[in-house]
């Protein structure tokens, strides 16, 4: 990353850092930002038992929702930055507590998080803004649904409209399924959650996405991605929290992501603004490539799992100085992030049964391991009382390697992934299949 940090390192004190959260996503950013020699710790909360493993990294066990607790330890530690991984405390406002409190915080208020706890709110902000996306009908009742569903000559996407752990979507393959999906949410499967509906038309293309840094007025782009929601191999079965991923996505070539800024990112920023949404965060674009240009699934006001995994070894030393100019506000919107010349790619073991029902406890055996270029980013892990690493979630383990090419980048993953094992460990042998020229169906 080349921008100029030099000058400021004396000044800015970055000796502490805080991320909250508990998944791979967390493990990755605690692993980039301990990189900085600035940084002298990284605290969790609450993290998990891969955390202590990493350099400089702690776990602390506390409520966030004790409000006073958490701003006393806070100032006790002499935090000077704070990272909120997940949509549920961005959500209920984490965020703008914080800030009132005097601390820097990268991730938004709850304004800026509407972007992603509530898809008709997107959804208008993207036809206020002319931000292409899928044709949508916001309903309130199963009477309205019915009516949108009976007339409608195309398939419809069902999604509830608040947050619902990646779970409130249904692609239905005929109108019956879908009405049915409507009455789900409206029989109360995802609480509040679904107290409003999106219809949306149904789209077709490849996924990819872009993730912008944002500063309020600026942004920076990381390197783009793409990722396996599916649970299945040939990217089949029921939607998971994410399978693998791998960065970038070649899909996206220059003049196509100049045209993805011009069309969705800077309209999209430029709207925040407009309606003054001082959004300090990052904006994750769930775009689907049509025919017809790109167009937006979802924002996310957060860093996708597993693409932040896989995008977290591309950077260098001096991310924790992005993510602090974003806090303050100072972006110059001309940093150059030169990431690694390297690909890098992402597996997930998860445990048998999930996105279902899943056990958890099983003792995790790492055998092995190649460690050059290659992290494992535990994703739901606990140790025993003597101090074994178990499973404890449905998603586990994160393994990520880099190198020239993805034959290589996944070739290495999946020679490690044959030395870690747990009772019942699930992965899909095809992550990345897009970009592997040397993957087969028979692999
Ligand atoms: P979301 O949680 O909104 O990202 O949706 C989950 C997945 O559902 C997306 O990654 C897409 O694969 C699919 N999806 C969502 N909206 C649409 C749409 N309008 N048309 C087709 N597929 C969709």
């Amino acid at each position: 990353m080349s921008f100029n940090s030099t000058s400021s390192k004396s000044t800015i004190r970055l000796e502490n850092i805080l991320i909250i959260g508990n998944g791979g996503r967390e493990n990755s950013l605690a692993w980039a930002i301990q990189k900085n020699e600035l940084v002298k710790k990284v605290y969790l909360i609450p993290g998990n038992a891969g955390s202590e493993r990493l350099k400089k990294c702690k776990r602390i066990q506390i409520d966030i929702n004790s409000k006073k607790e958490l701003v006393d330890k806070l100032n006790f530690l002499k935090i000077d930055l704070i990272v909120i991984g997940p949509e549920v405390p961005l959500a209920n406002g984490l965020a703008d507590f914080l800030r009132k409190k005097d601390f820097k915080v990268f991730g938004p208020g709850k304004d800026g998080a509407r972007l992603e706890y509530s898809k008709s709110w997107a959804k208008e902000f993207m036809q206020d803004a002319n931000i292409p996306t899928a044709n949508f009908w916001k309903v309130s009742s199963l009477e309205e649904a019915k009516k949108v569903i009976d007339s409608s000559l195309i398939p419809l996407v069902v999604k509830a409209d608040g947050l619902a752990s990646g779970k409130g979507v249904f692609i239905p393959e005929s109108k019956d399924e879908c009405f049915k999906a409507v009455k789900l949410i409206f029989n109360g499967r995802f609480g509040n959650s679904g107290n409003i509906v999106v219809l949306e038309e149904k789209i077709q293309g490849p996924e990819v996405s872009v993730f912008a840094l944002c500063d309020g007025k600026r942004y920076v782009l990381l390197p783009t991605a793409q990722d396996h929601k599916r649970l299945n191999e040939r990217d089949k079965g029921p939607n998971t929290g994410g399978m693998g991923a791998y960065s970038p996505a070649p899909l996206l070539t220059k003049d196509y992501l100049d045209r993805i800024i011009e069309e969705i990112i800077e309209p999209t920023i430029n709207e925040l603004s407009k309606k003054n949404i001082d959004y300090k965060g990052v904006i994750y674009f769930g775009l689907m490539i049509t025919n017809s240009g790109p167009k937006v699934i979802e924002y996310n006001c957060r860093f996708g799992d597993p693409e932040c995994q896989t995008i977290m070894p591309l950077m260098d030393q001096n991310f924790v100085f992005l993510l602090e100019k974003c806090s303050m506000g100072n972006l110059t919107g001309h940093e150059k992030i030169d990431t690694s010349d390297k690909v890098s790619g992402c597996v997930i073991a998860t445990s048998k049964g999930y996105p279902d029902e899943y056990k958890t406890g099983f003792p995790i055996k790492i055998g092995n391991i190649d460690s050059t270029d290659c992290q494992i980013f535990d994703s739901g892990t606990s140790l025993s009382k003597n101090g074994e690493l178990l499973t404890d979630g449905g998603r586990v383990l994160s393994i990520v390697c880099q190198d020239q090419d993805f034959d290589m980048a996944f070739e290495k993953a999946y020679k490690n992934l044959k030395e870690i094992n747990f009772d019942g460990i699930y992965f899909r042998n095809d992550i990345g299949h897009q970009v592997r020229t040397n993957f087969s169906e028979t692999n």
